[in-house]
């Protein structure tokens, strides 16, 4: 198959960890006969050194025109001077707003060779964690109005949680093919004892359901979803959520699985275009330095390949490449442990190329 993907390198340790994943991506075209044309964009402070703005209309165009988009990380304190609008982080808003990326997936896996690394008791380790989060990026109260107002000779504030039924539909439908992908159980996450849009968000969710037979559903609060996060991680295979209880129960999952160095993230609208991105930030103080760990955003390779090109054994190659560098001890250093060998972050994307 032929793809175009548009290359953000950004800032930080963005530059190496993408140089090593484009290693694997030649790789996979070799292997597989793919032909990848790359096309490398600037954003965030890169692009401001280059040209002044955050997010300039060529890499827009660009991203556009591709079949998917591989961020690094953009971002660093040399940028904290920027007005508000164009900061680094607004280049990606920008970005996710502009190729209507509504459904944000973020797996939580802890391989199995980095166990130590979470904070989780051995025995709930020893069930299993792996499953997915899917979030849904562009509704509820980070969208809705924000208001602070005087009342009484006092300030008011409130933020409004919104969701339309089209929105929670094609979220709904996501969490669903993903399910169809992996464990076929999709846990929806909400309110609904208290908000109304969870009352909404249930309704919709089972209705999108009966096009999913073999698909499993449950519903949970999402009290009571934090809490489950901790203590029987192994019962979930993917969990569907609303903005900000998946911005907060993304997170939760992430630590359980240990190093943020490993976690790769897929965003992604009504086309197959998505953009993938590991889930740290460019990590300053390390960069250029040659220890910055670059699974995060190889498997954000893997995850386009499944996601973006259907190319689901690419994606298992590169998967099954990445525990096999881990089972044979070698270690980025944020990765360390007694009886690993820490390499960096070139070598660590030699060896799953070399796998490969
Ligand atoms: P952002 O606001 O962009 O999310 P941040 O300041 O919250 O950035 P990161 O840039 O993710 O955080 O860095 C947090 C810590 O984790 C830093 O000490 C950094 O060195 C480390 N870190 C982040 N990513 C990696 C990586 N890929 N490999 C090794 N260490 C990393
Ligand atoms: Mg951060």
């Amino acid at each position: 198959m032929n793809k175009k993907i548009a290359v953000i390198k950004g800032d930080g340790i963005g530059p190496e960890i993408i140089e090593e994943s484009v290693k694997v991506l030649k790789k996979i075209e070799d292997k597989f006969g793919h032909s990848f044309e790359l096309i490398y964009v600037d954003a965030g402070g890169a692009a401001i050194d280059k040209c002044g703005k955050a997010l300039p209309q060529e890499t827009i165009d660009v991203c556009l025109a591709s079949d998917s988009v591989l961020l690094g990380a953009v971002g660093g304190p040399k940028y904290d001077s920027q007005p508000a609008e164009n900061r680094p982080e607004r280049a990606l808003l920008g970005i996710r707003s502009l190729l209507g990326l509504y459904a944000n997936l973020r797996p939580a896996k802890l391989f199995d060779q980095l166990r130590d690394a979470s904070p989780l008791r051995e025995e709930i380790v020893d069930a299993g964690i792996d499953f997915m989060v899917v979030r849904e990026l562009t509704g509820g109260v980070y969208f809705g109005d924000h208001v602070t107002e005087e009342k009484d000779g006092e300030a008011v504030a409130y933020d409004v949680m919104k969701y339309s039924e089209s929105e929670v539909k094609r979220i709904a439908k996501v969490a669903f093919d993903t399910a169809r992908l992996r464990g076929k159980k999709v846990c929806s996450v909400d309110k609904a004892n208290v908000l109304d849009s969870s009352k909404l968000w249930r309704k919709v969710v089972v209705e999108v359901a009966k096009d999913y037979p073999d698909v499993e559903l449950s519903h949970m609060y999402v009290d009571n979803a934090a809490m489950q996060l901790c203590k029987n991680p192994a019962q979930f295979d993917v969990i569907l959520t609303e903005n900000m209880f998946g911005d907060i129960l993304s997170d939760e999952a992430s630590m359980i699985t240990g190093t943020i160095g490993t976690i790769p993230s897929a965003s992604f609208g009504d086309s197959t275009r998505g953009m993938y991105e590991p889930i740290h930030g460019s990590a300053p103080d390390i960069a250029g330095m040659d220890m910055a760990n670059p699974i995060g955003t190889i498997l954000s390779v893997a995850m386009m390949m499944k996601y973006s090109f259907h190319m689901e054994n690419e994606a298992k190659v590169i998967e099954e490449a990445v525990g096999k560098v881990l089972d044979q001890g070698y270690r980025t250093k944020d990765m360390e442990s007694a009886n690993t060998t820490v390499i960096g972050c070139k070598e660590m994307g030699d060896r799953i190329a070399e796998l490969i």
